[in-house]
């Protein structure tokens, strides 16, 4: 389809378009294929049911659990019907889908004294409480739900417009820029898992690719592409950073023979020789927050990531909902790890001793 070819370095980063590629063709995706299968990392805790802090009376936000959409129609409160809401066909719930559906099949031995640290960087609290749910992300795949129309526009819309504006001119320093790529890549993550994993006929329920949309919504827009891989390597910094600490980390999930294997699994990847030669720092964080307005400028983007965090709660479809909260708390703890005044000495300190443990 003439899509672009991408070559040269990864903008602002320190790894070529061919290194990245290689690199995960040879070795991360393999190597995180395995890992997300291992308890530790194949379960998350969360809480689902979404407080949203913007549009109170929506009633999308209402939807747990499908509730409204299991209702009879002559039971769908007359509140959600008001002109000037969303109408009813806006409502059509995507949660009532199978392929929009959250299974909690809960392992509760994998569960066992997880601690929560706060965030600077996201808005969840992850208190533990009865709202929290615990899903098996193997039996919940980020795919195609049907979630779309005004609900998912106006998130997206509310992400990009109110907290981190498409940098029109030069004029934005490079950390604005950077938050609006993390965005940007993390959207086109999540077109790319809807392409890839598409319903293709209702009626027989085949799922398969869709290619068509995968270029429509990513391949068509280089820079859609462009921050795909920055946000990548964004992650990957992070967790190259935070390596030390993840080699000790305790993956206790109360089974031994298991969690020994998730610990070698981390270890492989971390200090696999051939990711080391080729990309030993896929970004340079240590050249941001150097200017005057650097200390001022760290709290308005916290504040704008956490403003995004919280706008995960206004997702409309339960499954949706879930990828987006793993998602952001993901970039939130890449942030964390890369830009806490610590820096880098202390991961551990930072995090508290089994931060990693902060799911459980
Ligand atoms: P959208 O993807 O909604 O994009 C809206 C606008 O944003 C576009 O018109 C374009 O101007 C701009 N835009 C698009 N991509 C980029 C980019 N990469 N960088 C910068 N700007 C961009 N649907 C599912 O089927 N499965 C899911 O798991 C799922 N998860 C979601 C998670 C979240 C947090 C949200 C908000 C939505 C999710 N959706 C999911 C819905 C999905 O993202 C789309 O909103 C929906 O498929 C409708 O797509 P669209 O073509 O209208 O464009």
């Amino acid at each position: 389809r003439g899509e672009p070819k991408y070559s040269g370095m990864v903008e602002d980063c320190c790894c070529d378009y061919e290194t990245v590629n290689r690199l995960n063709e040879e070795v991360l995706h393999p190597s995180l294929q395995e890992i997300v299968k291992t308890p530790f990392f194949r379960y998350f805790k969360v809480k689902l049911w979404c407080d949203c802090p913007f549009w109170p009376d929506d009633g999308m936000c209402r939807l747990r659990d499908c509730s409204v959409c299991e209702c009879p129609e002559n039971e769908f409160p007359e509140s959600f019907k008001k002109p000037g809401r969303l109408s009813l066909n806006d409502l059509v719930c995507q949660e009532g889908k199978p392929e929009a559906a959250v299974d909690r099949t809960l392992d509760s031995k994998a569960f066992r004294g997880w601690t929560v640290i706060d965030n600077p960087w996201t808005n969840d609290d992850e208190t533990d409480n009865e709202e929290m749910t615990y899903v098996n992300l193997q039996l919940n795949p980020e795919r195609y739900t049907g979630y779309t129309g005004p609900s998912a526009r106006r998130i997206w819309d509310a992400v990009y417009s109110e907290n981190c504006p498409k940098y029109p001119s030069e004029e934005l320093c490079q950390e604005e820029k950077i938050l609006y790529k993390l965005i940007s890549g993390l959207h086109s993550s999540i077109s790319v898992h809807i392409a890839a994993d598409y319903l293709l006929d209702e009626a027989t329920n085949l799922w398969g690719q869709n290619l068509s949309l995968m270029y429509d919504r990513v391949l068509k827009y280089p820079d859609r592409v462009r921050n795909l891989y920055f946000t990548f390597l964004f992650v990957l910094r992070a967790v190259t950073k935070a390596a030390d600490y993840l080699e000790q980390a305790e993956y206790d999930t109360g089974n031994p023979i298991e969690d020994l294997k998730t610990q070698s699994l981390i270890k492989q990847l971390l200090y696999n020789p051939e990711f080391q030669a080729a990309c030993p720092v896929p970004f340079d964080e240590a050249k941001l927050w150097k200017g005057q307005r650097g200390p001022e400028l760290k709290q308005k983007i916290q504040h704008q990531f956490k403003n995004i965090s919280a706008l995960m709660d206004c997702v409309g479809c339960e499954k949706c909902r879930l990828w987006g909260k793993l998602q952001v708390l993901g970039l939130g703890t890449a942030l964390k790890i890369l830009f806490s005044d610590d820096g880098q000495e202390n991961l551990g300190r930072m995090f508290g001793p089994n931060y990693l443990n902060h799911r459980k």
